[in-house]
């Protein structure tokens, strides 16, 4: 769009130039018609100002000729020389000869070559001098030459004049119009041009164009309000464009029926939600949910229940996506979730199970309750697949092979992964019943002073004897209750047991320092403290008479937080151990900051103990950095002699292991004492 026009080109200076051009020609050629006739009036003037002298001098002259008195014509020509415009004057006879003349040069005058051309050098006039008495007798002639410069300058001096005044006229004239043409037309049109500028082509409804101030009822205001009405009326058209084509997007993009993004979009979604997951190295999961046998439910009802269903199901699956997931329909009974940023295929499985749990509950339309199952194929990226078909045809083809095997239930594409999630979402399930369904007991480890060769304590250990499957080991069952955090509940429960146990042996004489191991997911929870406290209390125990077992992992996600709470431990008398040391973070700074009383060297160290050069010297430097701490040191999972004797040669404070005992009930672990105490000592 032009925005502004050169300076020339604008309508003002157009007009300006016409108008101009116009009124000059026109001035010229009036002011040359007016001079025209000037030089005729002058020619006039020339002819009776000759004719007066004539007549002046007529009558002597007829006297000098009758009389014929050559000094009597001489006077009178001498009287015609007194008017500056004679040239030449004769008086004469009739047989020729001249009583009396005279002439003088020419007058001198600038312009001459110029008025000469119109009057002539100069111009003659006679007259025949005659007596009327008593008969008219024509005695001679009165000549005179007038030169015409005198005239001819006045004519001059009148004829610029009047050039100059026509021009002058016609250049007022020409500014008089210029003002009219840029008030009347140039300015308004620019105040018009400057505010159809600001209209926005997108809306150009949204501003009207206001019409020029007086100019309301003019051709200008007529212009600017159908200009406004056809503004408005693009801008109409225009919006109803808009909305066909959000309509039509709408209709490619979205299913109708549900409201839900479809296969098209959802397929795009998900390869540029691949993109970046790729960048960052997240994993992606693709869930495609199908409806178990809908046919049967369009049979038995009928299409509107069947596609009011279909709304309610999407509209559940949707309010289930949360910010982590997008709801799409792929087509009939087919709908699919994107899971983000998911760490491992646990999270998929937790989802699918909480997706089929809230899809399984009745849908209530009209007076039908309906209960709908659904299938749920699952794929995750990058491992089953690179790109977003790929993926989305996996995740419908293991949901539609899942149907025929059984119903209500999720499967993800790989087999072995989803065999790992089954098992472990049965374990969960098992898990949540095993505390009520008394499927845990605990054992006791001992653990040996190596000073004075007794028994000081013991780890409690604990065990989950499932009814079918048998024995868990705690390495697979702990930490799912961890994730799920029925770990606090189980934790609490094994404080509970073990404080129950010693306050049974402490009856009986033995005075047994057990040990607990606190999951890193009970630390963070605020009321241990409290429970702790309340539990020995429940129980009589003194607080000397137990330890907590702390990961090193468990305090490093909240370090400031771990040691507040180990601290409020502590000062109940509860001592405090951290245990694997040297296979997580193995910082040995913090170690300084956290209250801890003992560290246990983890048994993987103690197991190649002499045998591999790394793990002796790590063991040595646990044992040697403690020592400098003045924290205890005991070693975890001494199986043999030699590992024994070591530890103690290098002044590890105690050991643990099976070298000693496996972990075991109760009533052996007491008969595990009173045996201990009569066999001579091992350590010497
Ligand atoms: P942990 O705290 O490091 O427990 C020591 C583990 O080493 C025990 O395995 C014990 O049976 C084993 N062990 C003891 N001596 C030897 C030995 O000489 N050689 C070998 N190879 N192993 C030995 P367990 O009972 O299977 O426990 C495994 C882990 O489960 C424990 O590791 C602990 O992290 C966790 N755990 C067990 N009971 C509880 C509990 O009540 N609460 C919590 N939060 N975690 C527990
Ligand atoms: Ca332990
Ligand atoms: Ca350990």
């Amino acid at each position: 769009m032009t925005k502004m026009h050169p300076q020339n080109q604008r309508l003002s200076i157009k007009l300006l130039r016409w108008v101009i051009l116009t009124a000059l020609i026109a001035g010229g050629v009036l002011s040359i018609g007016q001079i025209s006739l000037d030089a005729f009036r002058a020619m006039d003037e020339l002819d009776n100002q000759a004719a007066q002298i004539l007549d002046v001098v007529k009558d002597p002259a007829t006297q000098a000729v009758y009389s014929i008195d050559p000094e009597l014509a001489q006077q009178v020509v001498e009287g015609l020389f007194q008017q500056r415009e004679v040239h030449y004057a004769a008086i004469g006879h009739p047989d020729e000869t001249l009583l009396a003349q005279k002439s003088r040069p020419l007058h001198h005058a600038p312009f001459r070559w110029l008025t000469d051309s119109v009057f002539g050098q100069e111009k003659q006039f006679s007259v025949q001098l005659i007596k009327n008495e008593p008969q008219p007798v024509y005695y001679g002639y009165l000549v005179i030459t007038i030169d015409t410069a005198h005239k001819s300058e006045l004519f001059l001096e009148r004829s610029v004049v009047v050039f100059a005044s026509g021009i002058l006229r016609a250049g007022i004239l020409a500014a008089i119009l210029f003002l009219v043409y840029h008030y009347l037309l140039t300015r308004p049109l620019s105040g018009i041009i400057q505010s159809l500028l600001k209209v926005n082509p997108s809306e150009p409804g949204r501003q009207t164009i206001p019409a020029p101030k007086n100019h309301e009822y003019d051709e200008l205001g007529v212009w600017v309000s159908t200009a406004n009405d056809l503004l408005e009326e693009i801008s109409d058209n225009q919006q109803k464009r808009r909305a066909a084509e959000a309509r039509v997007l709408k209709l490619s993009q979205y299913d109708p029926l549900t409201g839900l993004p479809n296969r098209l979009m959802f397929r795009n979604h998900l390869q540029s939600t691949l993109d970046d997951a790729k960048h960052a190295g997240h994993k992606v999961a693709v869930l495609c949910c199908g409806i178990d046998d809908f046919k049967s439910i369009n049979s038995q009802f009928n299409y509107t229940v069947g596609d009011r269903l279909l709304q309610a199901f999407a509209e559940r699956l949707s309010n289930n996506n949360g910010a982590l997931h997008t709801a799409s329909r792929l087509g009939g009974d087919q709908f699919s979730l994107i899971q983000y940023n998911i760490h491992n295929a646990y999270n998929v499985a937790e989802l699918a199970e909480q997706l089929l749990k809230c899809l399984s509950a009745p849908f209530e339309i009209d007076e039908f309750s309906i209960n709908l199952y659904t299938t749920i194929g699952i794929t995750i990226f990058p491992d089953d697949g690179s790109n977003a078909d790929d993926l989305l045809q996996k995740s419908e083809q293991t949901m539609t092979l899942a149907k025929t095997v059984s119903r209500n239930q999720f499967q993800f594409y790989v087999a072995s992964v989803d065999s790992e999630m089954r098992e472990r979402k049965l374990m969960e399930k098992d898990l949540s019943h095993a505390l009520t369904n008394n499927e845990f007991n605990i054992v006791f480890q001992p653990q040996i002073d190596y000073q004075n060769n007794t028994i000081v304590g013991a780890e409690v250990l604990l065990r989950w004897v499932h009814p079918t499957r048998g024995f868990v080991p705690p390495d697979i069952f702990i930490p799912i209750a961890e994730d799920n955090g029925t770990i606090v509940d189980i934790g609490n429960w094994v404080l509970d047991e073990a404080c129950k146990q010693a306050a049974i042996w402490q009856k009986q004489g033995h005075f047994i320092k057990l040990a607990i191991n606190l999951s890193a997911v009970q630390l963070k929870d605020s009321t241990i403290e409290k429970y702790i406290k309340s539990t020995l209390d429940k129980h009589h125990i003194e607080a000397q008479y137990l330890e907590v077992e702390i990961t090193e992992t468990g305090v490093m996600e909240n370090l400031s937080n771990a040691v507040d709470t180990l601290n409020h431990i502590k000062q109940y008398g509860v001592s405090t151990a951290i245990d694997d040391f040297g296979t997580g973070y193995s910082s040995l700074s913090y170690l300084k900051k956290l209250p801890i009383d003992k560290v246990k060297i983890d048994k993987q160290f103690v197991h190649d103990l002499l045998v591999d050069e790394d793990d002796t010297s790590i063991v040595n430097a646990v044992i040697q950095l403690s020592k400098s701490l003045h924290l205890n040191v005991i070693a975890e999972g001494v199986e043999t002699e030699e590992q024994e004797s070591y530890l103690v040669s290098r002044g590890c404070d105690m050991g643990q292991g099976y070298f000693y005992s496996r972990p075991v009930p109760a009533d052996e672990f007491l008969t595990y004492i009173l045996e201990y105490s009569k066999t001579p000592s091992k350590i010497d």
